[in-house]
């Protein structure tokens, strides 16, 4: 089945108290409209993320959706089909924000227009690269805020979560409300000002389920191979948790010992800063196809 979920089910925070809005069975497909991070609340120039800006309500993801037979030790697969950009994005930074917050003095704000794949802002014109900020399912305790990332996926800002990616995420909860938002235009690898081009967008994924493939958290699959996404309290910790778990992946996969499976990811995995802007920073270890057992990866053989 097909169906569709326009942007007004949004939820500020993932957790199992939140309703489902629409049920949906492992193979349905699904057309759902995003909001943008900061609702729709800056459109032009002159507004701004000033004193009077609510950052109780930023990152609106749409959903819950609850997956018909998903429990806690599941593993959810979301293949993401099609990402439709809206005609206009937004590039925000302010005093304290990202990287080199230290530097900005003032709230600033620039509009992006996107057309035919090409976002022009300043005079300047890229190609797009659409991707999903937000992609999560309900942790098994508590609520985690949709700016925040973590092992239920979340705020992950991870540039391979665009068409043709699948993301795998643990189910914590029954029916493992998954919700999605935050699309951007463009991102560079960190997301370093806090913002990326964003932009409202209509997303359409396919929802499947794996039983019994208990995962220690987010991963992406493209053509080229898994990136394994982990999220921390500061970039050194995020890449050792990354890593490790990348480390784990190939031993299990290749059936090699831990050191054998660490030596290989030395000299044949990349380790990638996802973004350095959220509550947690997200990094990523990219392990090649070629070190997988097999072309459909580690969906056919577990974690
Ligand atoms: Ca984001
Ligand atoms: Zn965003």
């Amino acid at each position: 089945m097909h169906y569709t979920l326009d942007r007004s089910n949004v939820i500020f925070e993932m957790s199992k108290a939140n309703k489902p809005v629409l049920t949906l069975k492992s193979g349905d497909t699904i057309t759902m409209e995003t909001e943008d991070c900061f609702g729709h609340r800056i459109t032009s120039e002159d507004q701004r993320v000033d004193e009077q800006f609510d950052f109780s309500h930023v990152n609106p993801a749409t959903g819950p959706i609850y997956v018909e037979g998903a429990s806690p030790g599941d593993c959810l697969l979301v293949t993401i089909d099609k990402i439709e950009l809206d005609s206009q994005g937004v590039i925000e930074t302010a005093p304290g924000w990202g990287v080199l917050g230290k530097e900005v003095k003032e709230a600033r704000t620039t509009i992006a227009v996107i057309q035919d794949s090409t976002v022009d802002f300043h005079g300047l014109s890229f190609t797009a690269r659409p991707m999903i900020g937000v992609i999560g399912t309900a942790p098994s305790t508590g609520a985690v805020g949709c700016s925040t990332p973590g092992q239920h996926g979340g705020n992950l800002d991870t540039r391979e979560i665009t068409e043709g990616s699948v993301v795998y995420l643990p189910v914590f909860v029954p029916g493992a409300l998954v919700a999605i938002g935050d699309v951007h235009a463009l991102m560079g690898d960190g997301e370093s000002c806090g913002t990326g081009v964003e932009c409202r967008a209509t997303v359409t994924i396919a929802l499947e389920l794996a039983k019994g493939q208990d995962l220690s958290g987010p991963l992406v699959q493209d053509s080229s191979g898994l990136y394994v996404l982990f999220s921390s309290d500061t970039l050194e910790n995020a890449v050792r948790g990354s890593l490790d778990r990348a480390v784990s992946l190939i031993s299990a996969e290749r059936e090699l010992t831990w050191v054998e499976s660490y030596m290989i990811a030395s000299v044949a995995c990349d380790v990638k800063i996802s973004q350095l802007v959220n509550p947690l920073i997200t990094a990523r270890t990219f392990i090649p196809k070629s070190l997988l057992s097999s072309t459909k990866g580690f969906s056919s053989s577990g974690p």
